[in-house]
């Protein structure tokens, strides 16, 4: 990854978040308060503002900024979520180009800190039930030496299949555990999110 593909990959989360901004609102509806698609929406367009007003000097200059807008521009659980996750990515890619397993060590990075801050276990219904087989995917396959967008395309779809496994769940972390067991039937919408976030790095790969 380079310092124009890390901008690329945030340019087409936003472009994804922009056009399923509905669906994400309407899945957040349905167990929680109906805003994830806004939230996404307008944190990510501020971030595709500014990382293109930028200079960076490392890949991880453009991930860190990206968090850090996240942050500052979205309320809610999933903007410091998202944003604390871009934030440790960020920090471990000081360097102007990364090899796709150094990607991986930073995604790693970044699941982390959504489990440290977030608290949730896999099967909690959370972001962290994507996130989870996605980071696993994309360091399996870099492991082994794959490109970045084969890594890439292996999270996404591991990241689809951890979104649909969320839906006869019920919610433990969140809004949605407020519903107890009327949460069960539904996707996961900040999985959701998260499948987009890594079917975008795909995109931008590929
Ligand atoms: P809010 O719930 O504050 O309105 P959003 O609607 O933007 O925030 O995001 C909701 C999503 O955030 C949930 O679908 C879930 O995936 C994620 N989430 C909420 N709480 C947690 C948590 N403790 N750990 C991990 N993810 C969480
Ligand atoms: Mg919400
Ligand atoms: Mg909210």
């Amino acid at each position: 990854m380079d310092i124009e593909l890390a901008r690329a990959w945030v340019r087409a989360i936003g472009a994804a978040v922009e056009r399923d901004r509905e669906r994400l609102g309407e899945l957040d509806a349905a167990i929680g308060d109906g805003d994830h698609g806004a939230n996404m929406q307008r944190g990510f367009a501020a971030a595709v503002d500014a990382v293109g007003a930028m200079s960076p000097e490392s890949v991880g200059a453009v991930l860190t900024k990206t968090g850090t807008t996240l942050v500052s521009k979205v309320g809610g659980a999933s903007g410091p979520l998202y944003g604390s996750a871009f934030r440790a990515a960020g920090k471990r890619l000081a360097a102007e180009r990364a090899e796709t397993e150094e990607v991986g060590a930073a995604l790693s990075a970044a699941l982390e800190e959504v489990r440290r801050l977030g608290g949730a276990q896999a099967g909690d219904k959370t972001m962290v039930d994507a996130f989870a087989p996605a980071v696993d995917a994309f360091t399996r396959v870099a492991g082994s030496g794959g490109r970045l967008d084969e890594a890439a395309r292996a999270a996404a779809d591991a990241a689809d299949e951890g979104l649909r496994a969320t839906e006869p769940l019920q919610a433990r972390k969140g809004r949605a555990s407020y519903l107890g067991e009327r949460s069960v039937g539904h996707l996961d919408p900040g999985a959701a999110s998260t499948a987009l976030v890594f079917r975008a790095l795909a995109e931008a790969a590929g």
